[in-house]
């Protein structure tokens, strides 16, 4: 469709994609939308949008909306369409019931990284408020947990530590397990403008991602590595840093911790961790390796920016705290164009993470243990709140299938396709009492509902985002509810129907209440986020317009704190029965698992998931690119398409995961983080046979 008249009027609001967070104006006709612009003075985008963003509000009007409440007793029921009320009274009902019966710990909440900050707290004190236990959990679980646990432990802070803009005076950017092309286009675009100024470009990853070799962008180095070996890749760059003495050595005296630092040079400067003894591990010659860190720890500003590709291992963890460790030992943090970036995937996952959505976690990543900021919850709230961690969206299946875990009140995640080993999440749906689902399509999820909630999007409701750059931005309500309510105002009902009455009228009040009781968002507010249009955290007393760049005098923890990274590999091995490795990723037009792009202008450009294999494996197989192709794992099968490319190497295959029938997670492994159970997507044994397709 072309649009050929002019806006009447526009509300500038926030992408609710990806992690880049660009600003948006929505301009409109009446209560219409005919077109999404990038706004021109919006700080993390500059003007850009992607294919994503400037297609955004076509899913809000999708004929597939959900716009009434539905309620039924058992999942083979046909769903009944209800009032809110009774919805609402029915959910309330059950959940009270089933704590009667099962105790307090029987139901939990998952917080979206799709929601804003407002609602994400609302959740997450609904549980602990409300339903009176810590079991609640976001999709950043299963994403971007890794970096939480990984950069808190090394800096101290869950959190990128620069500006996107601040690439404009990197040095030497190294991009390890991410695809920013894809994935966060926007950024990439900036990110390419610095390499054609002469910025030196290292990437590692096991594809060859359009970063390596496009018309006006190539990579110095391209470091491809074998799925599941980036921790014996980081302790090798660290080796060569170590051993050919290109230590910041002023930077670590005085800003990391002497003890802990001289145990981890001991341990990378053992032979072990040399790039030739790891040659064999990761599968790349070691001198390509010498030459990487060389060129990262001399050749000035060193910027790194990673992804899922690093993340979603059973090593996750470890990897996040190898990267800090390079950028710490090469003096690489606390100034712009330098430090540790994660790409997050989503458009809120920095956020629902900040806001307390961890079972662990009271919002701004304070423990719950700890008593005297639970003290001040307590207070503030009016309750008594649980001193023990509650349970992870895994564990929560496990208790779901051992019995002691009933009910789920999970607003705006599709978990039966998003999480791994789909059988092993059905199984545990089927086996709960009551399963509230909030969204905004019949997700895959909703199959095993009891209650369907109508879902707001983001064109409905006023709140914030937090993007990967810590940046928080305004969410303008566009237009009305679909269906009558925002998410926030659906939990309030809920909450105020389980005797814990919450008063809110505008979200502006929760972001109030978040910031009296968050030290690193007590100076946030949405009349100084009108003045200054986005602020990025912390902002307090001692940062009252926020913080570009983090740790710039010292780190959050005090010292910097160097951890040792003993590569382990991971269960998940190739055999003559699975002789290949399946890892995943993005496309740039499609957008995690579709229920948005798949329902806008966007499935003309990509309209199914494909199997990339290399021209030698596929050559083995009997396998020509568009053939059928069937991918085994010892989870389960699936079928796709091949494109037989070289951008793989032998033994790897690889897929995107945006359309459900495509069953990527079918056959996902239910291997995990060590630290956070993130679950290991990016590496699954398979079998790839030719199929004749249904
Ligand atoms: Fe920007 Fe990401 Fe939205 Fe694209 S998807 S417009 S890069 S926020």
């Amino acid at each position: 469709v072309i649009w050929l008249g002019q806006a009447e009027h526009k509300v500038t609001t926030t992408c609710a994609y990806c992690g880049v967070g660009c600003s948006l104006d929505a301009e409109m006709k009446g209560s219409e939308v005919v077109r999404m612009v990038p706004t021109k003075s919006g700080k993390a985008n500059e003007g850009h949008a992607c294919v994503k963003g400037r297609f955004a509000w076509g899913y809000a009007t999708h004929k597939d909306r959900i716009l009434k409440p539905m309620i039924r007793s058992k999942i083979t029921d046909p769903w009944k369409e209800v009032s809110w009320d009774e919805a609402l009274d029915y959910a309330a009902s059950e959940f009270k019931r089933i704590q009667a019966k099962h105790g307090r710990d029987s139901i939990g909440g998952i917080v979206s990284s799709r929601c804003t900050n407002e609602e994400g707290y609302l959740v997450q004190k609904l549980v602990r408020a409300a339903f009176g236990n810590n079991n609640v959990d976001t999709c950043a679980r299963v994403c971007h947990s890794p970096t939480g646990y990984g950069l808190k432990q090394t800096l101290g802070e869950s959190a990128g530590t620069q500006t996107f803009a601040s690439v404009a005076k990197s040095d030497v950017i190294m991009v390890i397990g991410a695809n920013p092309t894809d994935g966060h286009p926007v950024f990439a675009s900036r990110m390419k403008r610095r390499l054609r100024q002469g910025a030196k470009l290292i990437v590692i990853d096991p594809r060859r991602i359009d970063l390596v070799k496009s018309p006006h962008v190539r990579a110095h180095y391209h470091l491809q590595l074998r799925p599941g070996t980036n921790v014996a890749m980081v302790s090798s760059l660290a080796h060569v840093i170590v051993t050919e003495g290109l230590l910041a050595e002023q930077f670590i005296a005085e800003r990391c911790d002497d003890r802990a630092f001289h145990q981890w040079r001991d341990f990378v400067a053992q032979e072990a961790n040399s790039p030739e003894a790891m040659e064999a591990v990761t599968g790349v010659p070691a001198e390509q390796v010498r030459g990487a860190a060389r060129m990262f720890a001399q050749g000035g500003n060193g910027a790194i920016f990673y992804g899922l590709g690093v993340t979603e291992h059973a090593q996750g963890s470890t990897a996040v705290m190898g990267i800090a460790n390079l950028a710490m030992a090469t003096g690489n943090v606390g100034r712009e164009g330098v430090g540790v970036n994660p790409l997050r995937g989503q458009n809120n996952v920095q956020g629902s993470c900040d806001i307390g959505s961890f079972p662990h976690e009271l919002p701004g990543y304070r423990h719950v243990s700890d008593t005297t900021v639970r003290m001040q919850f307590e207070a503030a709230w009016g309750v008594e709140l649980q001193a023990e961690p509650g349970l992870r969206i895994p564990n929560m299946f496990e208790a779901a299938l051992d019995g002691s875990f009933k009910g789920l009140y999970c607003q705006g995640e599709d978990i039966v396709q998003s999480d791994p080993n789909t059988q092993h999440v059905i199984a545990a749906m089927e086996a709960m009492e009551c399963i509230v689902v909030q969204d905004i399509f019949l997700n895959e999820t909703a199959k095993y509902a009891h209650v369907l909630l109508p879902g707001s999007s983001f064109l409905e409701k006023d709140g914030t985002f937090t993007n990967a750059e810590r940046r928080i931005s305004r969410v303008r309500k566009v237009m009305a509810p679909k269906a009558g309510y925002a998410d926030w105002e659906v939990t309030v009902q809920l909450a105020n129907r389980l005797g814990y009455p919450m008063n809110y009228t505008h979200p502006s009040q929760i972001m109030d209440e978040i910031a009296r009781l968050t030290p690193t968002f007590s100076g946030v507010s949405y009349a100084k986020l009108e003045k200054l249009g986005s602020i990025q955290w912390p902002c307090n007393d001692a940062a009252p317009e926020g913080t570009p760049t983090m740790h710039i005098d010292q780190f959050v923890r005090g010292k910097g704190r160097f951890i040792i990274t003993q590569y382990v590999p991971t269960d998940e091995k190739v055999t003559r029965m699975y002789p290949l490795i399946l890892t995943t990723g993005r496309i740039l037009s499609q957008y995690n698992v579709g229920a948005q792009t798949r329902r806008t202008e966007n499935v003309r450009w990509h309209a199914e998931d494909r199997l990339e294999i290399h021209p030698h494996d596929a050559q083995e197989r009997g396998i020509k690119d568009d053939q059928w192709v069937g991918i085994q794992s010892r989870a389960g099968e699936t079928v796709l398409r091949a494109l037989v490319t070289e951008r793989m190497q032998p033994g790897v295959v690889y897929t995107t995961f945006h359309f459900p029938e495509s069953g990527a997670n079918v056959i996902t492994t239910e291997n995990s983080d060590w630290a956070t159970n993130c679950p290991e997507y990016k590496v699954t044994a398979v079998q790839v046979m030719p199929v004749q397709q249904q």
